[in-house]
């Protein structure tokens, strides 16, 4: 059986490129993961979203805990089975989760308390329950069970939550046992207070994961000042294991994230754009909606050889987004997925050839040029 392990194959500055190999198959690294909240990447079908060039997806734990429930996706054969996904699977703790969506919240040393958003049900997290549902689920990338304050917070607030997220990650650790083939990832927290993150990436290692995530970013502290972190967050923690980034982001944040030396990276983002008619293309962000559309032949993006730019026109997409039709946000989601991980692949080929400045720039002038001019 293949054990989970990551091998780095080449750096370029602080960018890097390599390889997660798990048993139910390769991450190529930089990775970015679409999210299927709900089991399903919403309006793609598990094959298209592998045909974008996806190798893993991500699973929400308090979604899943919720509805359909943990015991009944096991009961039904673990969450590959279920949404027809055979490829690697990670999934968050539900800790974020529950901060941010969840009713009347309860905090304590042990865990957390709250009620649904779906039906008001009452239910408990705790590093331990986190473990065995995303057990039950399945998962091949297990993330500990952290609590992540909103920014902007006071210091205190940020060092109190970052150590009881430690003492949660030693939990996590014990609770998570010894499963052949599975990665249990800790998270790094810490705002945006370095000492805090090195505190932080100190007691992760010394309790020691299959990879690190930084937590605590993306959420609303903007982008220079996540970039500011991430000059220092990442080198912080071991250099053989995965770094993952959690929730990011727009396309310009993955090429400045991967920049820094972030291997892994999620977001709604591609999929949520692609159902509000926004399509993110090599030349920035194109609103399918305008009138501009409505009598363009072209397709999106010339240069892009997804279903929706092949065979489509702007005028099409922009008349079924108007008129409500479901294939507005499947072909605009595959799109967006298509474009995400276009980068990703040029990123990998870019820093295993040293020439990773050069894409950057490139990439960044190309979008600097704007849309196609209108007919
Ligand atoms: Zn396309």
């Amino acid at each position: 059986m293949t054990e989970f392990h990551f091998t780095l194959h080449a750096t370029d500055g602080a960018a890097r490129t390599g390889r997660i190999d798990t048993p139910r198959g390769e991450i190529r690294t930089p990775a970015f993961m679409p999210v299927g909240t709900a089991a399903t990447v919403k309006a793609m079908l598990p094959e298209s979203v592998r045909e974008t060039g996806a190798d893993i997806l991500l699973g929400n734990t308090y979604h899943l805990m919720l509805r359909p429930g943990a015991e009944r996706v096991a009961r039904l054969g673990g969450l590959h089975r279920f949404m027809n996904w055979d490829r690697p699977i990670l999934t968050d703790s539900g800790g974020f989760q529950v901060m941010s969506l969840a009713e009347l919240r309860k905090l304590d040393e042990d865990g957390v308390t709250f009620r649904s958003h779906i039906d008001g049900s009452k239910h408990r997290l705790s590093p331990e329950t986190s473990m065995e549902i995303q057990r039950l689920l399945g998962s091949d990338i297990v993330m500990a069970f952290d609590e992540c304050p909103a920014l902007p917070a006071d210091r205190e607030r940020i060092a109190s939550s970052m150590r009881l997220s430690m003492r949660w990650a030693a939990r996590s650790r014990a609770a998570f046992g010894d499963r052949p083939g599975h990665a249990l990832f800790g998270i790094q927290q810490g705002g945006l207070e370095r000492d805090l993150r090195a505190e932080s990436a100190e007691a992760l290692r010394e309790i020691g994961f299959e990879g690190y995530a930084i937590g605590g970013l993306a959420v609303g502290e903007g982008q220079e000042a996540m970039f500011g972190c991430l000059d220092y967050a990442p080198g912080m923690l071991p250099e053989d294991k995965p770094r993952y980034l959690m929730g990011v982001g727009k396309p310009d944040d993955i090429v400045g994230a991967v920049k820094r030396g972030v291997d892994m990276m999620d977001c709604v983002l591609p999929s949520r754009s692609g159902r509000t008619g926004q399509a993110w293309t090599r030349r920035g962000q194109v609103n399918i909606k305008n009138a501009r559309h409505a009598d363009d032949p072209r397709p999106l993006d010339e240069h892009c050889t997804c279903p929706a730019c092949r065979s489509y026109s702007r005028a099409y997409l922009h008349h079924v987004f108007r008129a409500g039709e479901m294939i507005s946000g499947m072909l605009l989601t595959w799109h967006n997925l298509h474009y995400f991980q276009e980068i990703m692949a040029g990123m990998r080929a870019a820093i295993s050839e040293g020439r990773f400045a050069a894409w950057e720039a490139d990439f960044h002038a190309t979008r600097a040029e704007g849309d196609i001019e209108p007919l």
